[in-house]
């Protein structure tokens, strides 16, 4: 039922979310997360080595939108420490899921 909810229909589009982010990039200077400047004059892609700056901004979302997050609260991140978070949440979802499997000790991760 949580699928239904308005939040996630209004979704990623629509002009409230592109002006909520131009004004993240136009306003703030530091990473949320990691709590550095971030450099915003850097390209996403670097037109030299053609590689993904891992240290140009991005707008990153408060609360994950599957989890009913509103997609106008989020702020300045790097890329880096985006994709870093995105995937610390992806992998949350899937150890959730091994550890419900029957008799499944996984050695390999530190619960401490
Ligand atoms: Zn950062």
């Amino acid at each position: 039922m949580g699928r239904e909810s308005l939040n996630y229909r209004r979704g990623r589009s629509g002009r409230p979310y592109r002006r909520t982010k131009a004004e993240v990039f136009a306003n703030e200077t530091h990473c949320r997360r990691c709590g550095n400047p971030v450099d915003k004059s850097l390209p996403y892609k670097d037109p030299t080595t053609g590689k993904v700056n891992a240290w140009s901004k991005s707008y990153g979302h408060k609360v994950e939108l599957d989890r009913n997050g509103n997609p106008y609260v989020g702020g300045l991140e790097h890329l880096h420490c985006n994709v870093a978070a995105g995937a610390r949440y992806v992998n949350a979802k899937r150890s959730r899921k091994r550890l419900s499997a029957p008799g499944g000790t996984d050695s390999s991760h530190d619960w401490s």
